[in-house]
């Protein structure tokens, strides 16, 4: 009978060992949140660079957001930044909880992933150096047009039917113009006004009956409402309070 009941004690000791640890685990899993994004689409991702030229940290609207839904869900915001392609897949294979990079809701991209609720307005622009006979999209034809691979940008000039070159970043894109290698860069609207904030002699060329309105959103797996919930309440909060509009003012005006 005691032997029996030295054994039963120490099967019950050995699984609340075995429970802490797997408590333990989970606790552990479930302190970050890790954000993919792209850091190359400044002001809502890019890598500030410190003044003596060396590497900075992730900066910008989306940087911030994402840092805010992680305080207000209880976990630190961990940020992976990915090619920009890449992450729809890297949502889906696991590898990311949540992509946050500016991207636009589209219909094609809902086919593979769910999407939190709109969060800034944005649409597609052309930059043109000052004096480009380039004034409305239609004029594009026939010259040579810069996009980024996989953004928006290049799905419209698609459409419009005209050829293109895809490069890998905007900054890319831009050194094309600048250097005379492109006549014209299609990328979206806060975007560009960084980029010709940069560049002197750079124009934005708006074309409202070409370019609709795109709404950016927070990509999370299909399926994965549990997050897209507290994501979605969060972004909720912030557009009520106004600490989204006052994060808009300060990168986007301060550009
Ligand atoms: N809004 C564009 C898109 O979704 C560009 C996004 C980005 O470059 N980060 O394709």
């Amino acid at each position: 009978m005691k032997k029996t009941l030295r054994a039963l004690s120490l099967i019950v000791a050995a699984a609340i060992i075995l429970c802490c640890f797997a408590g333990c685990g989970e606790k552990k899993e479930s302190e970050k949140i890790v954000f993919g994004t792209n850091a190359e689409f400044p002001p809502f991702e890019f890598i500030s660079s410190v003044n003596n030229g060396t590497i900075g940290e992730f900066d910008g609207i989306d940087i911030n957001i994402a840092k805010i839904i992680g305080e207000k869900i209880g976990k630190t915001a961990e940020i992976s930044n990915i090619e920009f392609d890449s992450l729809l897949i890297a949502l889906n294979n696991g590898q990311i909880d949540a992509a946050i990079a500016g991207m636009t809701i589209t219909e094609e991209r809902k086919q593979s992933v769910d999407f939190s609720i709109p969060y800034y307005t944005a649409t597609q622009v052309m930059i043109v150096k000052e004096g480009s006979d380039i004034q409305t999209a239609a004029d594009m034809q026939g010259k040579k047009i810069a996009v980024v691979q996989g953004y928006t940008g290049e799905t419209c000039v698609q459409n419009l039917g005209f050829e293109y070159e895809a490069f890998k970043k905007g900054t890319e894109c831009i050194l094309e113009l600048v250097n005379g290698k492109c006549d014209v860069v299609v990328i979206d609207s806060a975007t560009a006004e960084k980029f010709i904030g940069d560049n002197p002699g750079l124009v934005i060329i708006e074309d409202n009956t070409q370019f609709e309105k795109e709404e950016y959103g927070i990509a999370v797996a299909k399926g994965n409402t549990e997050l897209l919930d507290s994501i979605n309440t969060v972004l909720q909060q912030i557009i009520d309070d106004g600490t989204l509009a006052d994060l808009a003012v300060k990168y986007i005006d301060e550009m």
